[in-house]
């Protein structure tokens, strides 16, 4: 589904963030990279939606080079949650859902539909939640909204950096074993950036260790509790 071929990247300013990555996410994976912080985590997402270019190697999803893909296709194919909750502000829960949807020209019908099977999906009442402000909403109920905003036009893939890092213990939890057996109903393919190793092993199916822009190991928990 997602492959790195000999992938690095070397920024303007000469540093190299990722070195000869070779790398195959299946389809429908739950795939956590982990390891400490300036290992490459992030540039490794950010390349797979295109915000920024690859300086050696090919990206491939699906078998097509990313390159290849028209911008929007791509990007409407792949969902991005943040660290930072980036809803918009201004907008009700319902409209900073529909965004992308919006986009792709779903009827209002169909998107009212999705708005309300998502907010289901993750425990928030549509009939309260729906027409609520962001900031009406707690951190972990935002945070929950990013994620079902990544899930909105139900593209194939979804890039997740550090979704529960900004959460305090409990919501962290419970969000981890929301999003556990989400996954496992939607089966969608998940790359899921971390440091925090016990989350890794709750969520992945397989983990890839990353340090100084290489990778260190790739395997499933058991794999890695076993050769640690
Ligand atoms: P943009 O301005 O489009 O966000 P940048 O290349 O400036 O693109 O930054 C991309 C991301 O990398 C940002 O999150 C930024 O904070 C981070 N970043 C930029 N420069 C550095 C750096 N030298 N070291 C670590 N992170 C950086
Ligand atoms: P992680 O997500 O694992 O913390 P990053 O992918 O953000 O790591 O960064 C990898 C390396 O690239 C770090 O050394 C970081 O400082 C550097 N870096 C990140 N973004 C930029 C940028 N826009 N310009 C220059 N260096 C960057």
């Amino acid at each position: 589904m997602i492959r790195f071929d000999n992938v690095s990247k070397k920024y303007k300013d000469g540093t190299v963030a990722v070195k000869s990555l070779n790398l195959e996410i299946q389809a429908g994976e739950f795939f956590v990279i982990i390891g400490p912080s300036g290992c490459g985590k992030t540039t490794m997402l950010k390349m797979i939606n295109r915000l920024i270019q690859l300086s050696e190697g090919t990206l491939f999803i699906n078998g097509k080079r990313i390159s290849d893909y028209d911008i929007h296709e791509l990007r409407w194919n792949i969902g991005y949650v943040l660290q930072q909750i980036a809803l918009f502000p201004h907008m009700s829960i319902q409209e900073n859902i529909s965004v992308v949807p919006e986009l792709r020209g779903w009827s209002k019908e169909k998107i009212n539909k999705r708005v309300d099977e998502l907010l289901d999906m993750v425990g928030l009442d549509p009939g309260t939640y729906r027409g609520r402000k962001p900031k009406e909403l707690s951190g972990g109920q935002q945070q929950r909204i990013g994620v079902i905003r990544a899930l909105a036009a139900d593209p194939e893939i979804i890039l997740m950096d550090e979704p529960f890092s900004a959460l305090d213990p409990i919501s962290r939890e419970k969000l981890q074993d929301d999003l556990y057996d989400l996954q496992r109903n939607i089966k969608k393919t998940i790359v899921f950036v971390t440091h925090d190793m016990k989350e890794a092993l709750k969520l992945g199916d397989r983990i890839c260790i990353m340090n100084g822009g290489e990778i260190v190991q790739v395997g499933t928990p058991e794999d890695l509790l076993q050769h640690p």
